[in-house]
């Protein structure tokens, strides 16, 4: 059903399945929204009608005061281990809008994020601060342009009213858009309270939806599982090349569809260090930044589990398919892993040396305390002055084999610089410039400095003079940089 005004065009799918699956809900109203930002690009993309939605009455659309024709409002029931230990969840402060149809009949999620209560909000408010909605906005477009396979934003509005939580905060609501919001956790809770009957509509739907291609396989579930498996071999390693720290990687945080979502915590790494944490509350290290792809993995073995009633009749021989697939999970991962790293170092041919030639630099790397992104920038540019690795004997030895490495392929200097260039971006994330950008919007009201950010984040491989300031590693404070979820 189209809706005329706004341009949204939803069929809603998830609304089929069985009804333990969600529950019927309606936005709260707010006092007064008013749109912060709108994501022109996207909202093209998805068919929706810019002008509509950059007026008033576009406003009250973005926040959920006025519902479009055609959304079927729904908050979705989901379980999952959080920090190992196994809950049941839901969407407390989502909504899930409905499912756009885009003019290119791709089929997309529309939902709210601090929409208000729903039947699975337990203790909280259903509702989200402007700070951490447009955290999320700022991060998850940068990964997109980045090349990371991600959930995206489309709009933020402030609603006129205060959150409270250590202090009264300014009230956000984010639409989120998403391949879909099936998450491990999603079949975790239908293993763990609904009939396999169930399981099994929600197994068929995530297959249609997402994986087609295996639907009419002799053991699709089977193929589910090693489709899920291989897009998340894929996934964490973009996460690992660029230097991404999930910080909340819970089984309720993890897509079917291989996705990244949820930017509570997150952050990116300047100083290269496998054991960087900067989640408050991830006390243990468990979502390192080294830990990522085992915990990867682990995540991964509880969505297996789930599959169970439905890999084989015997259960013995459906454990072992299980474990046959998560087994080649890490296998998978490095592969994708050390293809991504050659091009980082202008590499096109294999040579099995080649993992401890990366290995060899990111451990003198990790000595020296160099910055991720910058450390392969200066690579790119052979710009070797600015940081002390560069003058150190164990760099001058890595580089001599780096260079006589780069001599044994068949391509020339330049296509290696080429190639290099689209493999290291100029600029990320980085933590100091996104608080800069979230101060100035939150407490002076000023959105330039987002904008100027989201532009520079728009295009990281440009290599640009504008983007020279973004690339700096914040001064030294003497604190470490922390984030928080869940405000
Ligand atoms: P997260 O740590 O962001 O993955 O969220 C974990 C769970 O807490 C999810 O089920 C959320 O819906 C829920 N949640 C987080 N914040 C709120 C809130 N303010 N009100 C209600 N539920 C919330
Ligand atoms: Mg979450
Ligand atoms: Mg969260």
């Amino acid at each position: 059903k189209n809706d005329r005004n706004t341009g949204w065009n939803f069929d809603n799918s998830y609304a089929n399945l069985p009804s333990t699956f969600f529950a019927s809900v309606n936005p709260n109203p707010v006092s007064s929204p008013k749109l912060i930002i709108l994501n022109a690009p996207l909202a093209a993309e998805l068919g929706l009608n810019i002008q509509a939605l950059q007026s008033e009455d576009g406003a009250a659309y973005l926040a959920g005061n006025q519902v479009p024709e055609g959304a079927f409002p729904l908050a979705q029931a989901y379980a999952g281990h959080q920090f190992g230990h196994f809950t049941m969840l839901g969407d407390g402060r989502a909504m899930l809008l409905g499912e756009q149809i885009t003019p290119e009949e791709k089929r997309v999620d529309i939902q709210f994020k601090g929409s208000g209560r729903t039947p699975y909000s337990r203790g909280g408010d259903g509702r989200a601060a402007l700070g951490p909605m447009l955290r999320e906005y700022i991060i998850s477009e940068a990964m997109h342009a980045l090349g990371i396979p991600t959930t995206r934003s489309l709009a933020v509005v402030s609603t006129g009213e205060q959150v409270i939580r250590e202090a009264a905060l300014p009230g956000a609501i984010l639409t989120r858009v998403a391949a879909s919001h099936l998450r491990f956790g999603t079949f975790q809770y239908a293993a763990k309270w609904a009939t396999d009957e169930e399981l099994r509509s929600l197994a068929d739907y995530a297959l249609k939806r997402h994986y087609p291609d295996v639907e009419e396989d002799e053991n699709r579930y089977l193929s589910l599982l090693k489709e899920v498996i291989k897009r998340h071999a894929m996934l964490i390693a973009k996460w690992q090349l660029a230097g991404f720290i999930h910080g909340v990687m819970n089984t309720d945080n993890m897509t079917i569809s291989g996705e990244t979502i949820d930017y509570g915590p997150c952050a990116f790494m300047d100083t290269y260090d496998p054991e960087t944490v900067f989640s408050s509350i991830d006390v243990q290290g468990r979502y390192a930044y080294g830990n990522q792809p085992y915990i990867a993995g682990w995540n991964l073995a509880r969505f297996a589990e789930t599959l169970l009633p439905l890999l084989h009749d015997d259960e013995k021989q459906a454990i072992q398919l299980a474990q046959d697939a998560i087994s080649e999970f890490i296998e998978l991962y490095r592969r994708n892993w050390l293809s991504g790293m050659r091009a980082k170092l202008g590499l096109f041919n294999e040579e099995t040396q080649d993992e401890s030639l990366i290995e060899n630099l990111l451990s003198v790397m990790k000595e020296y305390r160099a910055d991720y992104t910058n450390t392969f920038r200066a690579l790119t540019f052979n710009n070797l002055e600015d940081h002390k690795l560069f003058k150190t004997e164990e760099f001058a030895q890595w580089n001599e084999l780096w260079q006589a490495r780069l001599g044994r392929q068949d391509e020339d200097e330049s296509s290696s610089k080429q190639l290099m260039k689209s493999s290291n971006p100029a600029v990320i994330p980085r933590n100091h410039r996104v608080e800069e950008a979230l101060e100035a919007a939150v407490k002076q009201g000023d959105f330039s400095v987002m904008e100027r950010l989201l532009g520079v984040l728009s295009n990281p491989y440009a290599h640009s003079p504008e983007q020279e300031e973004y690339c700096t590693q914040p001064e030294e404070s003497g604190l470490p940089y922390q984030t928080f979820c869940g405000t």
